[in-house]
């Protein structure tokens, strides 16, 4: 896919996607129309408990977007995320906004990542009010029982979270 010159490079969308949502999917989606390519960054955190490992949710993305080509990239990161944007040349961050309960986190993760580095901004990009409720730890408590996640999930997450539980069924 051609790049084009009226849009910025590249940003990077940090997360734990554990799983990848249709919130998480709708930021990609509008970022894509102000900036060529958008890497997906999978926080590699071991201190975190996850549903799914790394890979599995790397390739869970990749998969969404294979139609992408080279506009979505999927990476793991660990450590410092403003190391990590450096090392990949990007100077802009993307983060959701689903409603006024997330900026307080969000705010104090981008003014700190600016502490560290005055290199690189953060741009919030609000969610369509149709996934503002929508968060990966909302799939998580409702799929274990067999509930229908499937339009708050791409289907391939939908398919990997039945794997994940049919030993329940
Ligand atoms: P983290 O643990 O870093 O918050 P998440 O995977 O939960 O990782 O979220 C990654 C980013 O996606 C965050 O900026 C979060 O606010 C945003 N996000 C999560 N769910 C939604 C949603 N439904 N709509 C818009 N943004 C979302």
């Amino acid at each position: 896919m051609s790049t084009n010159p009226h849009k910025i490079d590249c940003a990077i969308f940090p997360g734990s996607f554990d799983p990848l949502t249709m919130g998480h999917v709708d930021i990609v989606t509008r970022a894509l129309t102000v900036f060529n390519t958008v890497i997906v960054a999978v926080l590699d955190n071991p201190d975190k408990k996850s549903l799914f490992t790394v890979e599995e949710r790397e390739a869970l993305i990749s998969e969404h977007f294979a139609d992408m080509g080279n506009r979505v990239k999927v990476a793991s990161f660990s450590g410092l995320l403003v190391e990590f944007a450096k090392e990949q040349g990007v100077k802009v961050i993307i983060r959701g906004l689903r409603a006024t309960s997330d900026f307080d986190y969000e705010a104090q993760m981008a003014l700190m990542n600016r502490t560290l580095t005055d290199q690189i901004e953060t741009f919030f990009l609000m969610t369509s009010e149709r996934y503002s409720y929508v968060s990966s730890s909302l799939v998580k408590q409702v799929a274990p029982f067999g509930g229908d996640v499937s339009g708050l999930v791409p289907p391939s997450v939908a398919r990997a979270l039945k794997q994940k539980f049919c030993h329940l069924a």
